[in-house]
């Protein structure tokens, strides 16, 4: 961009206005989750020509087909995942890396699978820059799966959709962990918890969303989306 530095827009306004009327005034509180929301600056994480839409209130393509999602939802699903302070976290659909970015700023171990290299290496950049890859290992591979070298989770968080929760993934949910994905259809999904307790689980359905589709073993198959 050829912008001077005085006009260059004001991302910080733009992030706290954001933070204000699109998480705080839709009932998510909590200091801590709000303070991640403040430290990580959403604008690196859209293309560059996206910048100056990156506080609203809608997912934006990052390429690849893919979706960075609207802020609420990842404040939703992160709210959901609390405490996640040194909890151990697996993200399937690392995409731009935010919500990667938020858990790391929540103060969790992050696992973040992703299938497509191209945006996992952009990812892990973005996170590298901004010094909140302390804690955080990129893998690429299906995450559909899970990853059983580095299970059990205390907490699952899923941010492409499919028909039904991968099995897999809760075999990988440690006792008393929470997973949180959005299941459906390809136009309509619901976002579930599940909540497990020893060989018991919970599947609660809690937000109607729409995702990119979960490809991989557990998903879809690679040519029904792309
Ligand atoms: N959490 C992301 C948004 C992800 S969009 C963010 O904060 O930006 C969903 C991502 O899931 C896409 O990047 C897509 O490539 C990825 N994906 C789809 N199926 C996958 C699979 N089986 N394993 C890993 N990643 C997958």
């Amino acid at each position: 961009m050829s912008e001077s530095p005085d006009q260059q827009p004001d991302f910080l306004a733009q992030r706290r206005a954001m933070i204000f009327d699109h998480i705080h005034q839709r009932g998510l509180r909590d200091q801590r989750l709000l303070a991640a929301f403040e430290a990580v600056p959403r604008e690196l994480f859209v293309p560059d020509h996206l910048r100056a839409a990156a506080y609203e209130d809608r997912p934006l393509p990052i390429g690849h087909g893919q979706t960075i999602s609207q802020p609420y939802i990842v404040a939703y699903m992160t709210a959901q995942l609390d405490p996640l302070q040194d909890a151990r976290v697996l993200e399937v659909g690392t995409g731009s890396g935010y919500q990667a970015a938020i858990l790391a700023a929540s103060g969790a171990h992050v696992y973040t699978i992703e299938r497509i290299a191209e945006l996992s290496a952009q990812a892990q950049e973005r996170l590298r820059t901004l010094h909140l890859d302390g804690d955080v290992h990129f893998v690429v591979g299906d995450g559909s799966v899970g990853l059983l070298h580095h299970a059990p989770f205390e907490r699952i968080i899923v941010t492409a959709a499919a028909a039904r929760v991968p099995p897999p993934l809760i075999e990988q949910l440690a006792d008393n962990g929470i997973l949180i994905a959005p299941v459906g259809a390809e136009s309509v999904q619901t976002i579930v918890r599940v909540v497990r307790t020893g060989r018991r689980t919970i599947e609660t359905p809690l937000l109607g969303c729409r995702f990119v589709r979960l490809i991989g073993q557990e998903g879809a198959r690679s040519s029904d989306a792309e």
